[in-house]
């Protein structure tokens, strides 16, 4: 098929698949309120108390989460939206306003806080003056509760979302809706959102500057998350085309589905690990189906994003030991919690550069309450022997130490209450940040186990945001120093006799397994639908080739270069193993 007719779109491809359905923007930016008429107020009512619920929820998060950081002042202003929440006369009249005056509520909480605040403005008291800021975040944050859950009901099943950027709590709120694609202006293809959605095997398209702009409501679009091409109202033969190529790989997961129970191992009999990296809960049926081997990556953040706070140590613990009983006997990889960057955190913290900010390890150590709680629920989940914690975003031996001291301190609580763990769990580390790699000899004297996070590990390596459209040519999985940190790590990982997984999503790029591979890597952790093309793939390669080009690699000393290398070995000995998936 031509990929130069004027109706095609290119972008990144973000999560494989294709998709044709009709557009739906969501522009979510705007958010306008106007005095709609309403007919139905029990609605109304409803939806108001639902967002004052949620509201509460999300302010009580950030409470859980920094109070210790943020000081007992900003606290205090939390304490005061709270009470805004809960002030029976506010919500007495706006109540009073939507039965009398049959307008939608978002309108009517604008219209009566901003009463307020004018009031509040007008005051002689400095004191009183400031509040009226805090009372604006509050309002808008129960504006966009009301305006989320009519958005939710609004948006029509089956349609491809077309929008500005997404963030990985938009995708799993798609999910629920079931969306067929997605299609954004903005984002890398390791952005968080880019990751969910491959998770969650929805096609995507990402960094196309002006989808937005392009496409209209309605429009009908096919996303090729295989080439990163999205179609605008394709001609017959466009439509043709996709239709068949969509039959076409229902035939290739059925012949996939026949691998499932083999195992991952090279033609000359080198075994390598095929884990699957979970990002949602719903996910874990899908990793059984697809063969994975174990869990590699529990991403935790995502199970706690899907609660509106916190959950206890009963309720992860609950879900930990879900995820172990599940996948017993293979082994569970459970992350601690790594939020920040681009999962955002729940407080009203405005950090210049997040990414290099406050982030997994950092936010734990200083959370110690939140850190423990995680720490107790993982090693109660433990009893079973299959159970290892990671540590997120390690880039000091301080790091290592300090989270293990409070590992040990939560095992003898745990001793002292009489409540079983696996006394020999394994530690491991995530090596993502460079100056991990760099002293990968000395962690490993620390650790059980490491798993390297490309995402991260290429955009600090090379100063290349991974969220990052406008540079994304920049976002390199073969730099040369890529290559050679990787082969830096595993060299003394492995002389430290530590076990070395690779959890980036570098590893489900086709063309780079190979080189993971004659890396000598143990283990892969990859989203589950990639597993059986993985499987296909290593099962079809000699260890003893790839080792040779991952030592050819490595002597190479520009990206085009190493790029080119890969893709001709991949041409000349797998491209029939995985034909049907592209083209
Ligand atoms: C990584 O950085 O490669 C990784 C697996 O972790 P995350 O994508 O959650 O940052
Ligand atoms: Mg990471």
């Amino acid at each position: 098929m031509k990929h130069d007719k004027s109706n095609i779109l290119h972008g990144l491809a973000a999560a494989p698949g294709l998709a044709i359905a009709v557009a739906h923007l969501y522009t979510k930016e705007e958010i306008k309120v106007i005095p709609e008429d309403i007919t139905d107020i029990d609605e109304a009512l409803n939806s108001l108390h639902q967002a004052l619920e949620k509201s509460k929820k999300e302010l009580r998060k950030v409470f859980d989460l920094a109070v210790d950081k943020l000081g007992e002042n900003r606290a205090a202003i939390f304490e005061a939206q709270l009470m805004i929440l809960d002030d029976p006369i506010l919500i007495k009249q706006i109540e009073d306003r939507i039965r009398n005056e049959k307008k939608s509520p978002d309108f009517i909480v604008d219209d009566e806080i901003s009463k307020y605040q004018k009031m509040m403005r007008r005051s002689s008291e400095t004191y009183l003056k400031e509040r009226s800021h805090d009372i604006e975040d509050i309002k808008q944050r129960i504006i966009r509760n009301i305006k989320k859950r009519k958005w939710i009901s609004r948006i029509e099943n089956d349609v491809n979302v077309v929008a500005p950027l997404l963030t990985p709590a938009d995708s799993v709120l798609f999910s629920r809706v079931n969306v067929k694609g997605y299609v954004t202006d903005h984002g890398g293809l390791t952005s968080h959102a880019a990751i969910v959605a491959r998770s969650l095997n929805i096609p995507a398209v990402v960094g196309l500057h002006d989808a937005t702009a392009k496409i209209r409501n309605g429009d009908l679009i096919i996303v090729d998350g295989f080439h990163g091409n999205v179609i605008i109202n394709p001609d017959s033969d466009q439509l043709n085309y996709f239709k068949e190529r969509i039959e076409k790989l229902s035939l290739l997961d059925s012949e996939l589905s026949a691998l499932k129970d083999l195992p991952a191992e090279t033609l000359d009999g080198r075994k390598i690990k095929l884990l699957a990296n979970l990002d949602l809960q719903d996910e874990i049926d899908l990793v059984m189906q697809n063969g994975a081997e174990g869990i590699g990556l529990v991403r935790t953040e995502q199970i706690f994003q899907e609660h509106d706070i916190f959950p206890e140590e009963e309720e992860q613990f609950k879900i930990y030991k879900g995820l172990a009983e599940k996948l017993f006997p293979n082994d569970v990889t459970i992350r601690t919690l790594d939020i920040g960057g681009d999962k955002v955190l729940p407080v009203d913290v405005q950090e210049p550069n997040p990414f290099l900010g406050w982030r997994g390890v950092r936010l734990l150590l200083d959370n110690k309450n939140l850190f423990k709680k995680q720490i107790r629920a993982i090693l109660r989940s433990s009893i079973h022997r299959n159970v290892k914690m990671m540590i997120p975003m390690i880039a000091s031996i301080r790091e290592i130490r300090e989270s293990k001291k409070l590992i040990e301190e939560c095992k003898q609580e745990l001793r002292i209450e009489n409540l079983q763990f696996d006394e020999e769990i394994k530690i491991g580390i995530m090596i993502e940040v460079p100056s991990a790699a760099v002293m990968a000899k000395e962690y490993a004297d620390e650790v059980s186990f490491f798993s390297i996070g490309t995402n991260d590990l290429i955009q600090y390596l090379l100063a290349v945001d991974r969220g990052n459209d406008i540079i994304s040519n920049l976002y390199q999985e073969f730099h040369p120093a890529v290559v050679r940190t990787l082969n830096h790590i595993i060299t003394e990982g492995k002389s430290g006799g530590v076990e070395i997984t690779i959890c980036g999503e570098m590893a489900a790029d086709l063309i780079a397994i190979p080189l993971l591979v004659g890396l000598g890597l143990d283990a892969i952790s990859v989203s589950p639908s990639a597993i059986p093309f993985l499987k296909r793939l290593i099962r079809n390669l000699n260890y003893s080739e790839a080792k040779r080009l991952a030592d050819e690699c490595l002597k190479l000393r520009t990206e085009p270069e190493i790029n080119h290398k890969l893709k001709n070995f991949y041409e000349s000995k797998l491209l029939d193993v995985t034909k049907n998936i592209f083209n």
